[in-house]
């Protein structure tokens, strides 16, 4: 816990120095897209893995640098490197201090332009495309701190984008053994630890259908008093797995068959209890679900 909290403040320093940076050469830290349009966020549950990164749609449109940058790995798709990874299409890592690394997938293929040892941050990287495991046009965007071995949430650093949409709590449960029981007003429960869990989603204004994303964090307070908290701000690498927050949980700790977000897991004692979620998305919007249940002897 001790080397995973060292990572992330790490990781911060790191971000607020570059940014500094970038302040100080009055070359602000820009989106890497015109058109703004968040199809993925941070920390999703992508079956197998958390998702690492943002995706962002908005159709095919020019892909630029977020700032200044040295060229780490390049791979146009379609080239003949069969040992290479392919889910990730073509694509282009840059490095912008020695630490901070910037990802741009799935380009169209071929619209990489001539190979090169830098770009400055308007320059054209490349075209947004549907290479790799993409299902449809998007652009997929990950900042990582080699150093701290995370990859940082980039809606964290990138400028805010309006959005007034809060998200959606549509139902609460406590996890009992393999069943999820639904929570309301009234609820009687068993003592002892019990996970947390629900059916939650984010929603943004800059999508104009209805397409549910994680949101940045659930907070559960029993009485008043927060007991547990799961946020997307970062994922460091531990054994070889991602994993999220202070407590260092995995995709399966996390996330829930059916794209329920685990919110908790209370150690509940005997008497009535007033049960509290706040989930929040990164502008500060929240949903709040609030039930009293009882704890029985
Ligand atoms: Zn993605």
């Amino acid at each position: 816990m001790a080397r995973r909290s060292r990572a992330r403040r790490r990781a911060l320093a790191a971000l607020t120095a570059l940014a500094f940076a970038c302040a100080a050469r009055a070359a602000a830290l820009d989106w890497p897209v015109a058109a703004r349009v968040i199809t993925g966020t941070f920390g999703e549950d992508r079956g197998d893995h958390f998702h690492n990164g943002i995706d962002i749609g908005g159709g095919s449109q020019p892909v630029h640098p977020v700032l200044d940058g040295e060229v780490v790995f390049r791979y146009d798709d379609g080239s003949d490197y069969t040992s290479l990874p392919r889910g990730l299409g073509s694509f282009i890592v840059l490095r912008h201090d020695p630490h901070i690394r910037t990802l741009y997938a799935h380009l169209q293929a071929g619209s990489l332009g001539p190979v090169r040892d830098r770009y400055a941050a308007n320059d054209r990287i490349g075209v947004i495309g549907e290479t790799g495991h993409a299902n449809g046009p998007h652009l997929h965007f990950a900042v990582f701190d080699e150093e701290a071995g995370s990859t940082i949430n980039p809606l964290e650093f990138l400028p805010p984008v309006p959005d007034h949409q809060a998200p959606v709590i549509r139902r609460l449960y406590a996890r009992v053994g393999d069943r999820l029981v639904p929570l309301d007003n009234g609820s009687i429960l068993k003592p002892g630890k019990t996970s947390i869990v629900a059916d939650t989603y984010d929603l943004r204004e800059d999508v104009a259908f209805r397409w549910p994303l994680a949101p940045l964090s659930a907070t559960i307070s029993l009485d008043g008093r927060e007991v547990s908290r799961i946020s997307f701000d970062s994922l460091q690498v531990e054994g070889g797995h991602m994993v999220a927050g202070a407590a260092g949980l995995t995709r399966e700790q996390v996330w829930d068959p059916g794209e329920l977000l685990i919110c908790g897991t209370l150690d509940l004692k005997p008497g009535d209890s007033a049960l509290r979620l706040s989930v929040r998305d990164l502008a500060g919007n929240e949903a709040v679900r609030a039930v009293s249940i009882t704890v029985s002897p």
